[in-house]
Order: C-alpha cells, then sequence, then structure tokens
C-alpha cells in the first residue's frame, strides 16, 4: 500500500485555516511555557493545501503569536499573504513537504534536554522505552548545517523518508506528523526521552531492549498511529546491534582527562 492510500484509508475531518491558525498560537505557547524555545525561537507551519502553507513569521516570540500575524506562503517558501518574513528556517519545512505527502504538520524547537545530546553530537537511536520504539522508531541525528539555508537540509535530506523526529547536530529537533497535534506531541516525546536517557546514564547507563523484544513491539504498533507505514519503519538498535558495534559514538559524561 502506497503511503498516499494509507493515508487515504484515514478518517479525516477537515478543519479551517482559521482553525489552523488558532492551533499555531495555541501551540507556540505549549512550547514556550514548556521551555522548548525561548526569545524568538523555533517555528511552527501546516500545509493547509497543495499549494499552501500557513507558518509562523520570522523575529515573533511562540509564546505571543497573533492568529492573523501568521504567513502563507506557496510551496517555494514565497509570501502570497500575510506582512513579514516567513521563518528563516522554512527551507526545512519545505523539504519535508516536497518529500513526504503525508506530513501536513511541522514543529521545530530546541528542547534543551534533546538539544543537549544533539550538540553532544548523540543521537537517540537505543531501545529503552517501549512507547518511543512504538512511535518513533530510531531518532536519528543530522549533520551540522548553518541554520536557514540548504546545508542544513543537505544534512537532513537521506532521513526524512523515514523518520518523524530528528535530532539537528548542535542545533535543535524538528518533528512531523499529519497534524500539527501529532508533531507537537513527538516533540514532547523526543525532549521526555531524552530527559530519561540523561537520568538513565546517570545511574549507570540504560539497559537496552533485546532484538526479539523490539520486534515484538514494532510487529504490534498500531494502524493508523505513527505516520510512517511499517515498511519505511527503522527500527531502533537491538542490545545485541549496540553491542556489536565496534565503535560507536557514545562519549562517556565524565569530563575527557587531560
Ligand atoms: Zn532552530
Amino acid at each position: 500500500m502506497t503511503r498516499e492510500s494509507a493515508s487515504a484509508c484515514q478518517p479525516t475531518i477537515s478543519i479551517t485555516e482559521k482553525q489552523h491558525r488558532r492551533q499555531i498560537c495555541r501551540i507556540g505557547r505549549w512550547m514556550y511555557t514548556r521551555g522548548y524555545v525561548v526569545a524568538n525561537e523555533g517555528n511552527l507551519s501546516v500545509r493547509l493545501d497543495e499549494d499552501r502553507i500557513l507558518v509562523t513569521p520570522s523575529g515573533t516570540c511562540k509564546g505571543r503569536l497573533k492568529s492573523d500575524g501568521l504567513l502563507v506562503t506557496d510551496l517555494r517558501g514565497e509570501v502570497v499573504s500575510g506582512t513579514g518574513s516567513p521563518s528563516s528556517e522554512m527551507l526545512m519545512h519545505l523539504l519535508y513537504y516536497r518529500s513526504r505527502p503525508d506530513v501536513r504538520a511541522i514543529c521545530h524547537a530546541h528542547p534543551p534536554t534533546a538539544t543537549g545530546f544533539a550538540a553532544a553530537r548523540r543521537a537517540l537511536e537505543e531501545p529503552v522505552l517501549p512507547e518511543v520504539i512504538v512511535g518513533l522508531g530510531k531518532i536519528p541525528l543530522a549533520p551540522y548545517g548553518t541554520p536557514g539555508t540548504w546545508e542544513l537540509c543537505a544534512g537532513l535530506e537521506p532521513l526524512v523518508q523515514n523518520h518523524d523526529a530528528i535530532l539537528l547536530e548542535n542545533h535543535g529537533v524538528v518533528t512531523c506528523g499529519r497534524d500539527l497535534l501529532a508533531a507537537y506531541q513527538r516533540m514532547e516525546t523526543v525532549e521526555q526521552f531524552a530527559k530519561v536517557m540523561l537520568t538513565a546514564e546517570l545511574l549507570g547507563g540504560p539497559h537496552l531492549l533485546q532484538r526479539a523484544d523490539v520486534r515484538k513491539l514494532v510487529a504490534a504498533r498500531p494502524v493508523g498511529g505513527p505516520s510512517l507505514p511499517r515498511e519505511s519503519f527503522e527500527l531502533p538498535l537491538s542490545a545485541e546491534a549496540t553491542r556489536d558495534r565496534p565503535a560507536m559514538a557514545r562519549p562517556a559524561l565524565e569530563p575527557v582527562a587531560k
């Protein structure tokens, strides 16, 4: 079954542009209140239809968005309605929308713990929590690129097809979904997982699930849950595979001896 036909089987409730605008403002407030962004960081967008994207403008605090202050752009990022410039990180949103017809919303933020992992060049790809394995699979790390440029997109491009959440090296996190709430909840999951992993590291390291356990979890994934069809879902590493990796990039938390 193709991704388009899979999504066509899902019941859809159409909501109006006005409702999308309100939802972007509400989720912007949630991101700001939870500390996933500060000052004017982060950006949100929703695909209104085949040709139009509703996006947050650059230079605005996501905790204080106004629904009539959002911009509508085309798929090249050119503003077709509203005043101001779209987010400087619009290119990242466009990459997802052009590559994945199933993606209807993007959430980008700098949640501190997950961004800490990205700054330490640590992907979140180990099999530790069942709900993360089932919902997101691996959370890979895209190589660093200057924010707001195609350089960033070049590192992301190989990953967007198979991942709904990606860490951006020395930068933050991007998540996508069939709607904005799904994209936001993935951001919450990534940050929560990063906190759990950090705590587990402090307590001696996480216990990794075995390959058989990971397979059982993935086989039980509910239809209609995560965006990705089973065939494009990238499994997290199993405990066995992690052990077998000769040079896993897993720096210790303790300071390096001089
Ligand atoms: Zn950013």
